[in-house]
């Protein structure tokens, strides 16, 4: 995002005098509501644990959740934005609890039993979610440029042994083609006998199709790959993690998919020593055989001083390959690793052999660091929640369902994600001091990492990227920013507002647009690539935002 896109009034919250257009008014047909804080925030558990660091709030013991049955609720409107209360199950790094989350700005300040008891949260709007509020997932393998495509537009054509097998597909060929002619990657002939690019590259659509993909599921960063590196187009929706437009202080965040240069590695390790990097995520392994799990081999020996890219900052996305020896160095090292079962599944086990992807149970058992993450749309999930589902279906399958509470597959997409890249002092959890990414859930509040497990998109009925509401339920639409009209949205049946388009955006960097311009823009030239007739197939209409169960 932008570091823009948080207007210096929000940022001041309400000690700044606003324009009444900026202001939550209140109007006939929606008036403010009569609010006493006795109402919202008690704690309706008994008992229970206490609250210990990264809470605080309230004055009051928070309890374990309780049923709360209802549909989310704006209880009160704030007098002005930039401030939020919500109240519900709050999924906290000491475990759920009945109480509520304030967000100030672009940040958590209170975390506890009845944080609207906080002065300062009195002129807040207050949303009763009735479910349970965790921290914003963090997808951290993704490629993003491709998520306008699913298994529709190319699929395995029999099993592979490596990442190198596949490329060489003429239809996954012609699939890269109109990828990289929407980017502006790839001229073709223009009918004068010479060749030329796209009039205006599409880029930046195409990375806020794949953050709008993730963000209606309740994801709110994503390591997209996307490039050219750190448009300014990538600041808005879900972070863009792993490049300059994240909204953060910093991008410490470097990203690689192929074996680097010898130059190139000694470079990263210089930015280890020089603290400029804190996460290096580089594929390796990604297939079944000798040659993939060589990469691991290669990523020690390719530098200068050996060894120096095991390092804690490195993690291997994939290890499909690996086996003990190659764990065991990480687990000495403190490296990370990214797990993406269904893509694996769906490249080298043909859907349905599950011993072909990554040995989770050899990993955790050593004590690695592991984040889930869908890798791309095409043959991977389509977000992080059918990652999870596919994560205790690989559990269920391989090593009976035993290996995953649901906890630990939450941590997977949240906290150990923030771990795997440096982040998990600024995201990734529910605490104090933390920037306010957060995903509300509906559902069976007394069981909240199963519902958080089991959730779809149309379940997810709120989530907030730097303390600002993006996508919720229709009911809760006043709880977002009013700086343009946002959208409708159905998914899967459940009326849902996005806002997608930013008043201080511009034409030229593209933060203006709508979510119907942007969905009209990619249709438009994806149908006229395929127009052009280059290949046998073709490749509109787009994936659609989320495939109904
Ligand atoms: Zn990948």
């Amino acid at each position: 995002m932008a570091t823009f896109r948080f207007p210096v009034h929000l940022l001041l919250g309400s000690v700044v005098a606003v324009g009444c257009s900026q202001e939550w008014v209140a109007t006939p047909s929606n008036p403010l509501p009569i609010f006493d804080n006795d109402d919202v925030g008690k704690p309706v558990g008994a008992g229970g644990s206490s609250s210990s660091g990264g809470t605080s709030g309230g004055g009051q013991t928070p309890g374990p959740c309780v049923g709360d049955p209802g549909t989310p609720e704006i209880v009160r409107l704030g007098k002005v934005p930039g401030k939020t209360v919500l109240v519900g199950c709050v999924v906290t790094p000491q475990g759920a609890i009945n109480g509520s989350v304030f967000i100030s700005s672009d940040t958590i300040v209170c975390v506890g039993a009845s944080c609207t008891d906080d002065p300062d949260a009195a002129d807040a709007t207050v949303v009763r979610t009735h479910g349970v509020i965790m921290p914003g997932m963090i997808d951290t393998h993704n490629h993003i440029l491709f998520d306008i495509f699913n298994e529709e537009d190319w699929s395995p054509e029999k099993l592979y042994q490596n990442h190198d097998e596949w490329p060489n597909e003429p239809r996954y060929g012609a699939m890269v083609d109109a990828k990289q002619w929407l980017n502006g990657e790839l001229a073709l002939p223009d009918g004068n006998g010479g060749t030329a690019k796209i009039t205006d590259p599409r880029g930046c659509e195409l990375n806020k199709y794949g953050e709008m993909k993730g963000l209606i599921a309740g994801t709110t960063s994503i390591v997209g790959s996307a490039n050219p590196l750190d448009k300014i187009c990538y600041g808005s929706l879900a972070r863009t993690i792993d490049q300059k437009s994240n909204d953060l202080p910093d991008d410490k965040v470097q990203v690689a998919t192929l074996t680097p240069s010898k130059a190139t590695g000694d470079a990263v390790c210089q930015k280890f020593v020089d603290d400029l990097t804190d996460a290096y995520v580089i594929h390796r392994g990604e297939g079944v055989d000798e040659y993939s799990r060589a990469e691991f081999d290669k990523l020690g020996t390719l530098t200068t001083e050996p060894g120096c890219l095991y390092a804690p900052e490195t993690t291997v996305v994939h290890g499909t390959a690996f086996g003990e020896a190659e764990f065991q160095t990480m687990a000495d090292k403190g490296m990370s690793l990214v797990w993406s079962p269904r893509s694996n599944v769906f490249l080298y086990g043909g859907g349905t052999d599950y011993t072909k992807t990554t040995d989770i149970k050899m990993a955790l058992g050593m004590g690695i660091n592991v984040a889930l993450a869908p890798d791309w749309s095409l043959g991977g999930s389509q977000n992080l929640l059918d990652e999870l589902k596919f994560a205790q279906e690989v559990d269920k399958n391989r090593w009976n369902g035993e290996l995953f509470t649901p906890e630990m597959l939450v941590d997977m997409v949240t906290i150990n994600a923030a771990k795997v890249l440096g982040l998990d002092k600024v995201l990734g959890s529910i605490e104090v001091g933390k920037k306010a990414d957060i995903t509300v859930i509906s559902g069976d509040v007394t069981k909240p990492y199963d519902t958080i497990v089991g959730a779809n998109p149309n379940d997810v009925s709120l989530v907030m990227v730097n303390g600002i509401v993006l996508v919720g339920d229709a009911v809760l639409e006043e709880a977002g920013p009013k700086w343009v009209a946002c959208e409708s949205l159905d998914i899967c049946g459940v009326p849902k507002f996005a806002c997608v388009a930013e008043a201080e955006g511009t034409d030229s960097d593209k933060l203006k647009q709508t979510w119907a311009e942007i969905t009209t823009v990619l249709s438009t030239e994806l149908e006229a690539f395929d127009a052009r007739d280059l290949t046998a197939w073709d490749f509109a209409p787009l994936a659609p935002l989320v495939k109904c169960k």
